[in-house]
């Protein structure tokens, strides 16, 4: 089975990988599809968000990463797959992503939403809220995959 996960990747995270790993071990294939232009407007440019997700999901041998504009749904038939993954943190992702299964579903009938539950470790981490503390100069080693990390090193070189 195909499943993509999409998302803004804004940046990645240890969260989303976090997810696409465990969904990795559970589909045949998994094309983690980067949104060329998300409604909330992206900090980091589609190339440098596409360079930071290759390059922490190389070593995931059935993870495909691509980029993508329109609806989900689109991908999904494009990827001829039937599942779209998404990762669900503490009770703050829980209405909106509820509310877009839905819709999505209402697209695409045979499509199916699963969610994974955010790891503990990671609940709290947002791509908005690693942006905020590493361009005001926070650590956000440990967060965040080291090549994401060593970006915003630099920013404060
Ligand atoms: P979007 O802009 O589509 O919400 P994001 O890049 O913010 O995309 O997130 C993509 C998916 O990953 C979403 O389903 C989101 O809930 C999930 N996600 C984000 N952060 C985490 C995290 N720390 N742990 C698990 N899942 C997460």
């Amino acid at each position: 089975m195909v499943a993509v996960y999409p998302g803004s990747f804004d940046p990645i995270t240890m969260g989303h990988i976090d997810i696409a790993t465990r969904a990795s071990a559970l589909f045949e294939d998994v094309v983690l599809a980067v949104v060329k232009n998300p409604s909330k407007t992206s900090l980091l440019s589609l190339e440098n968000r596409l360079d930071f997700v290759r390059g922490s999901v190389e070593h995931l041998k059935n993870v495909r990463v691509e980029s993508f504009e329109g609806l989900t749904v689109q991908l999904v038939k494009q990827y001829n797959a039937n599942i779209i993954i998404r990762g669900l943190r503490a009770v703050s992702d829980f209405e909106y992503e509820f509310a877009m299964s839905q819709m999505n579903k209402r697209l695409c009938p045979g499509v199916e939403t699963i969610f994974m539950m955010a790891d503990l470790e990671y609940q709290f981490i947002s791509s908005s809220m690693l942006n905020e503390v590493a361009r005001l100069g926070g650590s956000i080693e440990g967060l965040a995959p080291q090549n994401v990390v060593n970006h915003f090193k630099l920013l404060h070189a």
